[in-house]
């Protein structure tokens, strides 16, 4: 039967409202930014916009955000997508016009954000001029912002030498020689951090102890040791868990990670990993079987030290929630974890709630490019994949390295988890109110250690 002519105009106009709306004209980056200057976020979406303008020209990125540095722009979170989804060249030059700027004198809150940005994942934009970029970060305000620290480890060694004969200078509150120690202190240069840390904090207390993990060292045998490694994997989803982790996102966070570098293994993984699914050990406290957080058969490609495969498992029922601080497993000749005996109580307590374990999934360990090696858990804003193995950790509070319980000694920093992992019950696993994990590792005794912070 036919349908009556009147039904199929409707329905045609219907079409085309809905195509029309899915799909907006292209604006250009002036476009873009002059419309966001009069509507703000009202009755506007300068981020459909902007993924639309990547879409259509990835290049395009680079001009919108060199435009975006000679004007006052609030809340434009698109230009954070713009920057991390531009390709390297177009993000080399947009960071370099942004401190092209910085040292003419400009200030602004988007120069900072760029700038912001650079010190994650270019840092070596400033090494044209480090004494520029310190007495800036020194100024405080309108200049580099809290992630300026970030920049320091690409200090090269002669500015790290020079600077380090300065370290008899004032280093008091407020005085550039402290501005240059703690330069020094986060430069990755072990010689140049033992010698500033030791000008800064003569007595090796609390604080001196935190500031020495916030550089990622300890102390050892009257020199330093690195508690992370430099160069990360990321671990990559299978299909079926991306689908699941993507299900609840608002819809531009979903188009920004399908683009976004660290979600998406590219190149030929490094290695082939295990992730979810429960282990046969049992929790010390609740007795339940441990959950698997990743398997590893060569642990080693990811710069653990360990000659077995590792199985990195914790009960989700009750880390941070019924075991101050964090939880310990001893692993076998095997990797298999077991509830470290300081931890183990002869009866089971119950939980206040019971997890289900995290999908059981092939995963993938690979390299992305080097732009991702440190990110930032706050500047990531869920969009980055912040799950790696390896580098360095993404605190979301200070940073914490627990001391191993059999030898007392600093453990190593070797994985990190994030918020939104797929679980076997289709729900999305939280580390307390959205968090992240860390995973430790004490190769001496074999130990791994497990605790999650969140805001
Ligand atoms: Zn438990
Ligand atoms: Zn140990």
């Amino acid at each position: 039967m036919q349908r009556p002519l009147v039904q199929t105009q409707c329905l045609q106009t219907q079409f085309l409202q809905t195509h029309f709306m899915q799909t907006p004209p292209m604006q250009t980056a002036t476009d873009i930014l002059d419309t966001f200057e009069s509507l703000g976020w009202k009755a506007n979406d300068p981020m459909a916009q902007t993924l639309q303008l990547r879409a259509h020209d990835p290049k395009a990125l680079g001009g919108l955000v060199v435009q975006a540095l000679d004007r006052e722009l609030k809340h434009a979170t698109f230009i954070d997508a713009a920057l991390d989804l531009m390709d390297d060249d177009s993000y080399f030059a947009a960071v370099h016009a942004a401190w092209q700027r910085a040292l003419q004198g400009a200030r602004s809150d988007m120069l900072c954000e760029v700038l912001d940005s650079a010190a994650l994942q270019y840092p070596d934009v400033f090494a044209s001029d480090w004494n520029a970029y310190l007495h800036a970060v020194h100024a405080g305000e309108g200049g580099p912002e809290y992630l300026a620290d970030q920049a320091w480890r690409a200090l090269d060694a002669t500015t790290s030498a020079d600077w380090c004969a300065t370290l008899e200078d004032d280093v008091s509150d407020g005085a550039l020689g402290r501005t240059r120690a703690i330069a020094l202190l986060r430069s990755r240069r072990p010689q140049a951090v033992q010698q500033a840390w030791l000008r800064l904090f003569p007595t090796p207390d609390a604080l001196a102890q935190s500031w020495l993990h916030l550089a990622g060292y300890a102390s050892h045998d009257g020199g330093l040791r690195a508690l992370h490694s430099e160069r990360p994997l990321h671990i990559g989803f299978s299909a079926s868990q991306r689908k699941l982790m993507l299900a609840d996102q608002p819809a531009w966070r979903r188009d920004v990670q399908k683009a976004h570098p660290t979600w998406n293994a590219s190149a030929t993984p490094v290695s082939q990993a295990r992730m979810g699914g429960l282990l046969p050990s049992i929790c010390g406290h609740c007795h339940a079987p441990l959950h698997r957080l990743l398997s590893m058969n060569d642990p080693a490609v990811a710069g653990i030290a360990s000659a077995t495969p590792l199985d990195f498992a914790t009960c989700l029922s009750c880390q941070g929630w019924h075991i101050d601080g964090a939880m310990f497993y001893r692993h076998d000749a095997e990797g298999a974890p077991h509830a470290h005996p300081s931890q183990r109580q002869q009866a089971a307590s119950a939980p206040d709630y019971v997890a289900d374990a995290l999908l059981d999934a092939d995963v993938q360990l690979f390299t992305a490019p080097s732009r991702w090696a440190w990110q930032d858990w706050g500047q990531s804003n869920a969009t980055q994949n912040l799950n790696r193995v390896g580098g360095a950790p993404s605190w979301v509070q200070s940073a914490d390295y627990p001391a191993c319980p059999d030898c007392q000694q600093d453990m190593n920093f070797v994985m990190q988890l994030d918020s939104g992992l797929p679980q076997a019950d289709g729900g999305q696993w939280l580390w307390g109110s959205g968090g992240c994990n860390y995973t430790f590792w004490c190769a001496g005794c074999r130990v791994s250690g497990h605790l999650w912070q969140c805001t």
